[in-house]
């Protein structure tokens, strides 16, 4: 069995890699298993020191990285370089927090009562193909940093820059066997890992379909999980708001990595006495994001990662869809899709699944409550965003919003330092930021008695 890679921008095919079944991904468990005492064992200072050199590999090797990332997903260079340089933040970040998570020693009768962090173990890390490098990372940057081994299983879509990594690692010193690769099917690598005995933990970043899959897998061995799943976020505009600064941010919300992004803000929420003038500003604005070919500097959008995908994107754009504005793509090979926006009501389809796709839907709101009422309005609670000049709107709509992470007259949603995960079937459990590190550490309770 084999696992082909393709270049979605040309569907050539790039890479020809053995797919891994249920023995490879057992001996990849054993691996973890067997390098975990010693991993556990090495001071913080020194685990420190190796998570730093591996953060400095990442930068030194910046520009090889994003070219494999580039190929291998479509995405422009620019939004690639990007991205590795978060990797290496992440790294950063995570060697200056290992030493700097301390127990608690709690005041009870009789003796002295203190708190550890344990690491878990070994841990299962299964991420998507729309940020592969960066969603691995996130994940192997707090694991590693508490004391785990890890068996990362890429997307088969996108396992190049995964392997490039694990190469790195062990340039960077981390022993054989702290962070193992495996690339094969999610229905069987992805699979076994939830249901393995040894492994402790996993985190999953993917649809909400193949989350509520891992729970019910997990549950056989109450393993933990951490779920970061889809998303159908809201971008709500107010008619006072910077209405041009919002309308050429929001294209960029939804069309970046070709609407392939979990935060994309691909609900558009106008307050209608604004709506008229917001709608010209968006079509205007959407018509120049520039979309071509990922290897050129000043491209903003590249195609979609598949065929299929292309082909499930598209079944939200039909006949009956009324459609704001379609944009163009480059004639030949490659999945592309225009940067399309619809109008929509918040019941049909487009604005109730995550399209994952450069599709972004319109819709009109009287005010501050019909806003939270149609925002809230989902099963997801991931991401959004709020558009007003009055703080304490901001504030007030920003409370009652049911979402993990939201912006205020920004659409940014992820930083190296800060909580990010969802709300509702968006999941549960924080990646990034100090936070990260409670969902790969256990805490241990110890009473010392000082009687007698
Ligand atoms: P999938 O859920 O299809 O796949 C995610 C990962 O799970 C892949 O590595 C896949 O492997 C693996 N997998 C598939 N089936 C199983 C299984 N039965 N058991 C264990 N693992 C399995 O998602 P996509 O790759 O299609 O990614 C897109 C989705 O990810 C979107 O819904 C998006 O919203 C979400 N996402 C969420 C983010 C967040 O942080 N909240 C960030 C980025 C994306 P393989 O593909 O190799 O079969």
């Amino acid at each position: 069995m084999t696992v082909t890679v393709v270049n979605p921008a040309t569907e050539e095919t790039i890479a020809t890699l053995a797919s891994a079944g249920v023995e490879e991904t057992d001996a990849a468990v054993a691996r973890a298993r067997a390098a975990f005492p010693a991993w556990r064992a090495v001071s913080p200072a020194d685990r420190g020191r190796l998570l730093r050199r591996l953060a400095t590999l990442v930068e030194e090797h910046h520009e090889e990285l994003a070219r494999i990332e580039s190929t291998n997903v479509g995405k422009p260079i620019a939004g690639a370089r990007a991205e590795v340089a978060m990797v290496a933040d992440v790294f950063h970040f995570y060697a200056g927090a290992v030493d700097k998570r301390h127990g608690e020693t709690i005041p009870v009768a009789g003796g002295v009562d203190m708190t550890f962090r344990e690491p878990l173990g070994v841990v299962g890390l299964i991420v998507p193909w729309n940020f592969p490098l960066n969603i691995s990372s996130w994940k192997l940057g707090p694991a590693l940093a508490c004391g785990n081994t890890v068996v990362l299983k890429p997307a088969e879509l996108t396992p190049l820059s995964a392997l490039r990594l694990a190469e790195l690692a062990l340039d960077a010193g981390l022993p054989e066997g702290v962070v193992n690769v495996v690339v094969g099917k999610g229905s069987v690598v992805g699979q076994r890992l939830v249901e393995h005995p040894d492994v402790a933990k996993i985190g999953f970043t993917g649809s909400t379909e193949v989350g509520r899959n891992v729970m019910q897998g997990a549950a056989g061995t109450i393993k933990r999980v951490t779920l970061e799943l889809g998303g159908k976020s809201a971008n709500v505009i107010f008619a006072d708001a910077d209405l041009e600064r919002a309308a050429a941010a929001a294209p960029y919300a939804v069309f970046d990595n070709a609407g392939q992004d979990c935060c994309a803000r691909s609900r558009i929420l106008v307050e209608k006495s604004a709506y008229d003038r917001f709608a010209e500003l968006l079509v205007e604005a959407t018509r120049n994001v520039k979309v071509g070919d990922p290897a050129d500097d000043s491209t903003e959008m590249g195609p979609l990662v598949s065929a299929g995908h292309r082909e499930t994107v598209a079944s939200f754009v039909d006949a009956d869809t009324r459609t704001l504005f379609t944009g163009d793509t480059p004639d030949g090979n490659g999945y592309w899709y225009p940067c399309t926006l619809v109008e929509a009501r918040n019941d049909d389809r487009v604005a109730r699944e995550e399209v994952f796709g450069p599709v972004a839907a319109l819709i009109p709101f009287d005010d501050d409550a019909d806003a939270i009422r149609i925002a809230n309005d989902t099963p997801y609670g991931l991401s959004g965003s709020i558009w007003t000049r009055d703080g304490a709107r901001a504030l007030r709509v920003a409370r009652a919003l049911d979402t993990g992470v939201l912006s205020i007259n920004s659409n940014s949603s992820v930083r190296v330092s800060t909580p990010f995960g969802g709300f509702k079937q968006s999941g549960f459990g924080r990646e990034l930021g100090l936070h990260a590190l409670d969902g790969y550490s256990e805490v241990k309770n110890v009473f010392y008695s000082t009687e007698g």
